[in-house]
């Protein structure tokens, strides 16, 4: 029976979710390779709190969150019911020039969780329409202050801000850009700070590398500050492979923009909403940006949904003109959804009444002995951790980069009921943060045995 069968039954619905499906060829999967994948699925049925299962009834920990982005555990009751309940009340509603009280609410919330004066909320339903967001918000708030000539944007490489023609523009991934185009003009690049001769199975933020923030400095020069909009950076990036901000870094960063009056985002859509012990990021480091960009966390994965945080500075600056003028010309239909804010409300909830936030901390030191025991395991050339964030770097094979790590990804998937990502060959990793020591040692020890398996 197909799902635009008028008499499916909700029972055939669900059927049609926990089976593995007749016919693969339809869906154009995202960032998979298409051909290998459908010969070996990984398929997920369902899940609940650290574990999903496949649809060949294996119970599979989930060391990713998801995508990074369950960040308390899977199928929580608050916020199914949160989402069931929105659904039956009110589906949709626009939120141009009219709305619903909901996004208002959630905005006032996360207002309160926010690095101090952050305070102004931008709702998108992604990370990559984020990031756009901001980049948009931050060419638009030079303008309406009458510097329109800043025009340029600096990123770095290594650098991961989704696939939206901005966020690859400024992004640092070489495949992701070298397809697409000319992209948007104007961009520069700092360098990454992933530097294994200095920094290698260094536990917590590296120790080298703080110079590299000095970089900044030389692109103002190359181009003269009345020219850059603004700096976009991950305060840990993950696609990239996990790249951890040396200490002091991007401290120096912030400096560098104040001085020359140039807006810092920073990317927290993997960091934000406790990874890192604090609600972001920019908490945890002491330092304050300009604009953030959230997704992921912010709904615990469960609908879609982004947000971008702006300090009063830059939302008050657009809002000087006449009374009944639009002050932004950007949004988007699902802006506030009701669906997505109350899995919004509920999870910020969850999250507040079980302390996750703190479990980055409490648990960090656990994590981090635990991951650095895989030092000395074959291939293994680096380990990195921050919060409940870890990487493993494996050698590349030198015919064939990343085919190491999805080997172990794959292998740690089929044969060890264990979920992890692979970015190349840096195994990555990013549990939901109600996962407890037994957890973390069950991780590590199918990861070892994954990693002793493929060596
Ligand atoms: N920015 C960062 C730092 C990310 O890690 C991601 C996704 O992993 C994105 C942006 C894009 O988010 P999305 O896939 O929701 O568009």
């Amino acid at each position: 029976m197909s799902v635009s069968d008028p008499h499916a039954s909700l029972e055939s619905y669900a059927a049609q979710a926990t089976a593995a499906p007749e016919q693969t060829d339809a869906f154009w999967m995202p960032f998979t390779a298409n051909r290998q994948f459908k010969k070996t699925p990984r398929l997920l049925a369902s899940a609940e709190g650290m574990y999903y299962r496949s649809t060949d009834g294996r119970e599979i920990l989930d060391g990713t969150g998801g995508l990074w982005c369950v960040n308390a555990g899977h199928a929580r009751p608050r916020i199914v019911q949160a989402i069931q309940q929105q659904a039956a009340t009110l589906d949709f509603a626009p939120t141009f020039q009219m709305g619903h009280p909901l996004p208002f609410v959630l905005a006032e919330r996360l207002a309160g969780i926010a690095p101090a004066g952050l305070d102004h909320v931008f709702f998108t339903n992604s990370g990559s329409e984020s990031v756009d967001t901001a980049l948009k918000i931050a060419l638009a708030y030079h303008r309406v202050r009458g510097e329109g000539q800043r025009t340029r944007l600096i990123g770095r490489e290594k650098g991961y801000h989704g696939v939206g023609f901005g966020g690859i523009a400024v992004g640092g991934m070489v495949n992701n850009r070298k397809f697409f185009g000319p992209m948007l003009p104007g961009v520069d690049h700092l360098r990454h700070t992933l530097d294994l001769q200095r920094n290698a199975f260094n536990r917590g933020l590296p120790k080298h590398g703080v110079e590299l923030a000095e970089d900044l400095e030389r692109l103002v020069q190359l181009h003269d500050a009345s020219t850059i909009a603004a700096v976009i950076i991950e305060p840990i990036s993950g696609s990239a492979g996990v790249v951890l901000p040396p200490e002091g870094y991007l401290k120096r960063i912030r400096e560098i923009c104040d001085k020359h009056g140039i807006l810092l985002i920073f990317d927290e859509v993997i960091t934000g909403f406790g990874r890192v012990g604090q609600a972001f990021a920019a908490q945890r480091f002491g330092v304050t940006p300009d604009l953030i960009t959230t997704a992921k966390g912010l709904t615990n994965g469960a609908v879609p949904m982004g947000a971008v945080f702006a300090s009063g500075k830059i939302h008050d600056a657009f809002m000087h003109g006449p009374e009944g003028a639009i002050e932004l010309f950007h949004g988007y239909t699902y802006s506030g959804h009701p669906l997505a804010c109350a899995a919004a409300l509920a999870t910020l909830d969850t999250y507040a009444e079980e302390n996750l936030f703190q479990k980055a901390i409490e648990l960090g030191g656990y994590w981090e002995d635990a991951i650095h025991a895989l030092k000395g395991l074959p291939n293994v050339i680096d380990i990195r951790n921050f919060g409940l964030i870890g990487a493993v770097e494996l050698a590349a094979r030198p015919d064939a980069p990343g085919s190491r790590g999805y080997e172990v990804f794959s292998r740690a998937f089929h044969e060890q009921n264990l979920m992890v990502r692979c970015t190349g060959d840096v195994i990555a990793l990013s549990p939901p943060l109600i996962l407890n020591r037994e957890h973390i040692d069950r991780i590590f020890d199918r990861l070892a045995a994954t990693i002793r398996a493929t060596a």
